[in-house]
């Protein structure tokens, strides 16, 4: 039995309307039917020119539903839907509204059975304000079991912030579903608040989004490192003032900050700031975060040499010298990809990171790029919970490598 739509588009051809029409063109446009014609030849050629479009398109219409036929549904139908998601319907009205955005984070934390933070206990209500009956100021709940008093905030990097949750809401949105991160002042503009708040609640989400690297599952399969330097004025190089050559490529290193990246191919990536492009210090940052089946890969830099010996699956370079970027599978070319998304971001948003406090940009880069076959919702769900069970005080969050 043979589809609807296929069954239609049979019996239009018994009709014979488009095939009789191309066919007819076809034959027309033939030296021996040319000096039958006595119709004006302009038109003609222009009847014959549509006739051909609708034999295509009809082509086109039953390839396409052959295509349809064959494959399997599981290719047919996206299961990560990109583009949709019922959380981020939600998410305008939890950044416009106080009490909208505590139970925004309620549900994403309890889901339909919230729980005491202290103990576990199910047996819990909610706070009401005794003269209007609504929900007590601070959304206050209550266990009935170990009488203590609590709020979604409990266990959170948001935890003792005076920042209403809308804030939140809206900064952890941004941060999630902005390709190139979002920054401070940005935040500052749209929420209304200090820059120092801006900054520190920015700096808090990217703390929520930092990998758990006791954890974390070592990267595995085909892995390709790379490393890079980010920030630092632009390099200049010619005559100064008083005659002084001047070599701007000399001291990059101290202009600049090494970044080192692992990335398992089709997987997840670990940056980190390093500090320095030795061999000793890379080896180092590979063995820490690479599996010892992994296979590595990356350029001719000689910091990488003998790695492949501590690898089972050895270690495969690329010349980059003679302008060879991939040699069969040899690339590491993800691990390029992966800086670009990085010095755009520093480029193009934040403009100038230092040094102390760059790898809190590589957690939310590293956290967008590990997230990314998920939708923005989603990414933004797993942000808030990842939120739960980290703490950053203010003396932590302002200093150096906290
Ligand atoms: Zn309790």
């Amino acid at each position: 039995m043979l589809p609807g739509s296929l069954m239609r588009a049979w019996r239009n051809r018994k009709t014979h309307t488009i095939w009789d029409r191309a066919l007819a063109g076809i034959a027309g446009s033939s030296p021996a039917a040319r000096t039958n014609k006595t119709e004006d030849s302009a038109s003609t050629t222009k009847q014959q020119l549509q006739n051909v479009k609708s034999l295509s398109l009809y082509l086109t219409q039953c390839i396409a539903l052959c295509i349809k036929i064959i494959m399997p549904s599981k290719h047919r139908k996206d299961p990560h839907n990109l583009s949709k998601s019922e959380t981020v319907k939600r998410i305008p009205a939890a950044c416009a509204d106080e009490l909208a955005a505590v139970e925004f984070f309620e549900s994403l934390r309890w889901g339909s059975e919230p729980c005491c933070t202290k103990c576990g206990s199910v047996n819990v209500y909610q706070m009401k304000d005794a003269v209007t009956g609504e929900r007590n100021k601070r959304f206050l709940w209550r266990c009935h079991d170990c009488k203590e008093q609590y709020t979604v905030r409990i266990g959170t990097v948001y935890e003792e912030s005076r920042l209403p949750m809308k804030h939140w809401a809206y900064a952890f949105w941004r941060a999630c579903t902005s390709k190139k991160g979002v920054s401070a002042l940005e935040i500052q503009r749209h929420c209304q608040i200090s820059y120092k708040s801006a900054l520190f609640l920015m700096n808090r989400i990217r703390f929520a989004m930092a990998p758990d690297l006791p954890t974390a599952e070592p990267l595995q399969g085909v892995v390709e490192v790379d490393e890079t330097y980010v920030g630092g004025k632009p390099r200049f190089q010619g005559w100064a003032k008083g005659k002084k050559w001047v070599d701007g490529r000399t001291n990059k290193a101290q202009r600049k900050t090494a970044v080192f990246a692992a990335v398992e191919r089709g997987g997840q990536i670990r940056r980190q700031v390093v500090a320095d492009v030795t061999g000793k210090t890379l080896k180092a940052a590979i063995r820490q975060c690479v599996d010892p089946r992994a296979a590595i890969m990356s350029d001719e830099n000689s910091a990488y040499t003998g790695i492949g010996e501590e690898f089972d699956g050895g270690h495969t370079t690329v010349k980059h010298r003679i302008k060879q970027y991939a040699r069969g599978t040899a690339n590491k070319n993800t691990a390029e990809s992966s800086f670009a998304l990085v010095k755009r971001g520093i480029i193009g948003t934040y403009h100038n990171v230092s040094k102390e406090y760059l790898h809190r940009y590589l957690w939310q880069f590293d956290f967008c790029w590990n997230t990314r076959k998920m939708n923005d919702g989603e990414r933004t769900i797993a942000a808030i919970k990842a939120a739960g069970g980290k703490r950053l005080m203010y003396s932590d969050a302002t200093a150096p490598h906290a």
